[in-house]
């Protein structure tokens, strides 16, 4: 594409955001149309008597893929959003009352695995390496660059070989560390992308790799001050976002898409169409009338879908300071309830919870004196269980508030505000989410790279896709990633 050229971009996810500014910084007047009333998509803000609940994303990794989206824009990240370090990383908590501190501080790392188990020392060492080795060939060398071609597949397959790639996250964990705990401890990131630690690539186990790396952040004012920072970024640029903007369909002329139209009947003409909207919705409802929109809807839903997820916000009239900024409350099964939340057709008794406490690091998204939360349990999508949310949700949202006043934060109840619940059907209908997944398909490495939707459509040559159902995937730093090969593609195509 070149400077007089007109793009579209259907949703202001991450992924949707920062295509837009790349495409809008080369030139290219680029109109972002986003369905609801703000930007975000899964990173949505909710503010609710004074307390501001970011919805989604919170443990905010690689923040060099963000610098390099200011800097492709000539602008500087600074200018617009400051990240603050989160330490410790998180602290993960388990039933019988102890506590996994995971930091980067190598030290106080090997002190906590020593009291579990001395020879985990060691097997620490030999996972970090590891894990290093996958992050250098997977991310760094791989996670931007487009997969069109089983070529692109084969040649990386030496490398996925050597790095065992066929493994489980929890099997290479597993080679190197004997405590059960620790075990969980490190193999429990790919569930932050959608990934069952049991059946995604070991390739995942690149992400304990990026976070030694680059640490975790935090944007002051929350996840949504660093939406709202690309918005301005894409704005200053000369692009145009319309908000309250849902496509109803992506329109066609042959196997070139000419431009999109609206709910409310509106044409926005462009010579290229890029989609973050969710891969089945694409194809099943904006290119419905098409035949290539309806071969694909059958295709990618005959593929495996992420968990969904059930996400409860609250406001305490109280701060909480013994909490830490992120904590896992592991359950008492960790194999058992992920393969029901995985494959599972109902809801298991017992859960496993992401707890986020922003205030510990960010004081400003309460009032004063005050804590906002929220708490996330992993749930099976409407497909393998199609539980009816409007009854569960408040019975399962009573549940996680006793379980947390027992064991985290005792007087929840009489310090509560306000609350809201996002559930699987939310995921579905606000999200416009396949069988309410919240993250998309499911990244096992026969839907990764090649095997994943690729950014370019095979058949309608200027339509793109970007966000978490491409190619690299899920998660902040891979639509991130999803932008670059996508805008890569774009930009190339009419040179
Ligand atoms: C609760 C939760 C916690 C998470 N925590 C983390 C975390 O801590 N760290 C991390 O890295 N990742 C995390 N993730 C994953 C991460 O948030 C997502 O993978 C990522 O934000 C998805 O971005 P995306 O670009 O694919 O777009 P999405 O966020 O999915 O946005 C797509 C947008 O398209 C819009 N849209 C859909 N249909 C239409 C239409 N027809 N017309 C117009 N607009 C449309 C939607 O409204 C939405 O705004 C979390 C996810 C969830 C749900």
């Amino acid at each position: 594409m070149n400077a007089s050229n007109t793009a579209v971009v259907v949703g202001a996810g991450f992924g949707g955001l920062a295509l837009a500014i790349r495409l809008q910084a080369q030139g290219v007047q680029t109109t972002l149309l986003e369905k609801r009333d703000k930007p975000g998509g899964r990173a949505y803000v909710y503010e609710d008597e004074g307390f501001v609940f970011d919805a989604g994303p919170t443990v905010i990794t690689d923040p060099s893929a963000l610098e390099e989206l200011f800097t492709a824009a000539g602008r500087r990240m600074a200018d617009y959003v400051e990240l603050l370090p989160v330490s410790p990383f998180y602290r993960l908590c388990w039933e019988d009352g102890s506590h996994f501190d995971y930091a980067n501080d190598q030290e106080a790392l090997d002190r906590q695995i020593h009291a579990r188990n001395p020879a985990d020392v060691a097997g620490y060492r030999r996972f970090l390496a590891y894990s290093q080795a996958v992050f250098a060939e997977g991310y760094l060398k791989l996670g931007a660059v487009p997969f069109l071609s089983f070529r692109d597949m084969i040649s990386a397959g030496p490398q996925l070989a050597r790095l065992q790639a066929w493994r489980s996250v929890y099997g290479i964990v597993s080679r190197f560390i004997q405590d059960e705990q620790l075990r969980q401890a490190f193999s429990f990131h790919s569930l932050l992308v959608g990934g069952n630690p049991f059946a995604t690539s070991s390739i995942y186990t690149l992400i304990h790799a990026l976070e030694r790396q680059w640490g975790v952040w935090f944007p002051r004012g929350g996840t949504g001050a660093l939406v709202r920072g690309l918005v301005e970024l894409f704005e200053d640029l000369g692009g145009r976002i319309e908000l309250n903007a849902p496509v109803a369909a992506i329109e066609t002329q042959g196997t070139r898409v000419t431009g999109v139209r609206l709910d409310d009947g509106r044409l926005f003409k462009a010579d290229a169409v890029a989609s973050n909207a969710d891969v089945v919705h694409t194809y099943a409802h904006l290119l419905g009338a098409h035949p290539r929109g309806a071969a694909q809807a059958d295709a990618l839903r005959k593929k495996r879908f992420s968990n969904s997820l059930f996400v409860l916000y609250f406001g305490l009239d109280h701060h909480h300071d013994q909490l830490r900024h992120h904590t896992v409350c592991f359950g008492p099964r960790y194999r058992e309830l992920i393969t029901e939340i995985f494959g599972g057709n109902a809801l298991a008794d017992d859960f496993s919870l992401y707890l986020h406490a922003p205030c510990i690091t960010d004081a400003s998204l309460a009032p004063p004196g005050c804590g906002s939360h929220y708490v996330l349990a992993p749930v099976p999508h409407l497909g393998n269980a199609p539980i009816d949310w409007t009854v569960e949700g408040p019975r399962y949202r009573d549940r996680i508030f006793d379980y947390l006043e027992q064991r985290y934060m005792p007087g929840l109840r009489s310090q509560l505000v306000t609350s809201r619940i996002f559930t699987p059907l939310d995921f579905r209908d606000e999200l416009n989410a396949h069988l309410g997944s919240a993250f998309s398909l499911e990244p096992i490495l026969t839907q990764s790279a090649w095997f994943r939707p690729h950014n370019r459509d095979a058949d309608l040559s200027n339509l793109y896709l970007v966000g978490a159902g491409t190619h690299p995937g899920a998660g902040v730093p891979g639509v991130i990633g999803s932008a670059k090969a996508t805008a890569g593609l774009m930009l190339e195509a009419q040179a």
